[in-house]
């Protein structure tokens, strides 16, 4: 296996030699961790993982003026090389089976075996979505059941199922209200968003042809009901509002909030990402929501990150009900269960703004949802989102004597906890403590989120962290957090003990190098 390594190293040469590592090994493995080079630098072309038959070079190509000129520059590795390869930066990833992964705002929990199992039933897993209808009763079933259990939940009036993630819902629940102000002839063109608000909120409104303006928040870290009921008019077509918010707070005004936006015409969306906090003991429609998505690949355990795959059904009130899209799932009077398409639209729905996917949405997310709900039961969901808070409010409490918690007055936090970087010595920042977190064997928080603080570190354990898990990673802070404020010089160059050291994240993200080239020579 040929050993040169584009990045530089040579044997003899330790990898990670920004900390100075005292014991360098000629390999570049550190013990059973081991250094990988990208699989051009370790194949070559004339090396096969399977036996090809011998193609002659000299036949007339079919391919026309497209017939390839030059080397097609394929890595070429052996089964077990290319094994290898792929296992090896396997382990340097980091993943929620691995520890504790406490991103804010993203709720990142267990993911139950179970939820799994049932996915892969080969009933749900190889089921089509042109199959004739009759043929996937039980695939319908799970979509009406699940959606009777977000209705139930959420208290509201119908639910649309087909959004694929949060901000697919978001545009899902706009256009719905962009439908009925326009049903009713309103050309309303201002949507008004927290500062606090995710960055996917006002991204929609404004997709969906809307300029959007921030509402204040208030000393607490809520919305500002008197700012906001100052700048509501007729102009205004919805509020988009997180609840619990970015902050991790409950918006008590919440019910205050919509009735002042009803009062003045407009629609009330709620970003109903963090509905993990309050599932089993608020229901959205009793505060007079209109819109809401929820991500079951947050709220209900179905797996995500890197990419997805998401899921963001949007409950709707009576009054956006009507103009939801299709397809949906609807029981006839023998009981049997159909689609409702756009074939159907004049007889059944129509007012329908149209469709989000081509499809039904995301059937895997659904069977696991559903499973994670019907084996946690009503009383379970409570459960889940009172032990989630409780984990938040530990960390919030145990941590504020050393950490700058700009709402630790606020009162208890829901289900994540805030801080800022206030108090850091000169030169050191947020981004020192998560590189530090690391090296401590925990995947970062989220980092400046919400804009509203500086600094922000947004810190989420979910119900399904241990109290030993969290008490390590309440030392790891403490230690961190110390360093920080005490200007410890080893902080702003970790991690030191990841298989790269600090990269340079500016220069990865705004010129990336995606392309490999043949070294010179
Ligand atoms: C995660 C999140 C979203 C977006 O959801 P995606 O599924 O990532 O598109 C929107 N708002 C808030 C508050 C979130 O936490």
């Amino acid at each position: 296996m040929n050993q040169i390594n584009q990045s530089g190293w040579k044997p003899g040469t330790p990898v990670a030699s920004i900390d100075g590592e005292k014991h360098p090994t000629v390999t570049g493995n550190k013990a059973l961790m081991l250094e990988e080079a990208l699989i051009f630098e370790i194949g070559d072309a004339d090396t096969y993982g399977v036996d090809l038959p011998y193609t002659p070079t000299d036949l007339p190509g079919r391919m026309g003026k497209f017939t390839r000129k030059g080397e097609i520059g394929l890595p070429g590795l052996s089964e077990p090389q290319t094994v290898r390869h792929y296992t090896r930066l396997s382990r340097q990833n980091y993943g929620i089976d691995l520890g504790f992964f406490p991103l804010g705002s993203c709720t990142m929990k267990h993911n139950p075996r179970l939820n799994e199992k049932v996915a892969r039933m080969p009933g749900f897993l190889d089921v089509h979505p042109m199959q004739p209808i009759d043929t996937v009763q039980g695939a319908l079933g799970v979509i009406d059941e699940l959606a009777h259990w977000l209705i139930t939940l959420t208290g509201m009036q119908s639910v649309a199922m087909s959004p694929k993630a949060g901000a697919h819902g978001e545009l899902c629940g706009i256009l719905c209200i962009r439908a009925a102000l326009e049903a009713r002839g309103d050309a309303r063109k201002v949507v008004l968003v927290p500062e606090s608000a995710h960055g996917t909120n006002p991204a929609t409104a404004a997709f969906a042809g809307y300029s959007t303006e921030d509402i204040p928040a208030n000393k607490d870290g809520r919305v500002d009901l008197d700012a906001l009921k100052a700048r509501l008019g007729p102009d205004v077509a919805a509020v988009m509002i997180t609840n619990p918010n970015t902050c991790g707070l409950f918006e008590r005004d919440m019910k205050a909030i919509s009735d002042a936006v009803h009062e003045a015409g407009g629609l009330v969306y709620c970003d109903g990402a963090n509905f993990n906090a309050i599932m089993g003991r608020v229901r959205p429609g009793d505060l007079g929501i209109d819109a809401m998505h929820i991500n079951l690949h947050k709220t209900f355990s179905t797996p995500h990150g890197g990419g997805g795959p998401g899921s963001g059904p949007v409950v709707l009130s009576e009054a956006l009900a009507p103009f939801a899209p299709l397809p949906f799932v609807e029981k006839a009077k023998d009981g049997s269960l159909r689609l409702i398409e756009e074939e159907n639209m004049e007889e059944h729905h129509a007012s329908t703004f149209g469709r989000m996917t081509a499809f039904n949405g995301q059937m895997g997310m659904f069977t696991r949802a559903l499973t994670y709900i019907l084996s946690h039961g009503a009383d379970g969901l409570r459960q889940a989102a009172g032990d989630a808070v409780l984990n938040a409010n530990y960390i919030l409490r145990q941590l504020e004597d050393v950490l700058h918690a700009p709402f630790g007055a606020s009162g208890p936090c829901m289900h994540e906890a805030l801080f800022g970087d206030a108090g850091f010595a000169e030169g050191f920042s947020t981004l020192d403590l998560a590189k530090g977190l690391i090296d401590e064997g925990f995947h970062p928080m989220t980092m400046y989120f919400p804009l509203v603080v500086h600094g922000a570190m947004l810190i989420e354990p979910t119900e399904t962290e241990s109290k030993a898990g969290i008490d390590q990673f309440i030392m790891a802070m403490r230690s961190l957090a110390q360093r920080a404020k005490d200007g410890d010089e080893a902080l702003l160059t970790a991690p030191h003990h990841a298989p790269r050291a600090r990269l340079d994240e500016a220069h990865a993200a705004r010129k990336p190098r995606l392309a490999w080239s043949e070294p010179e020579g």
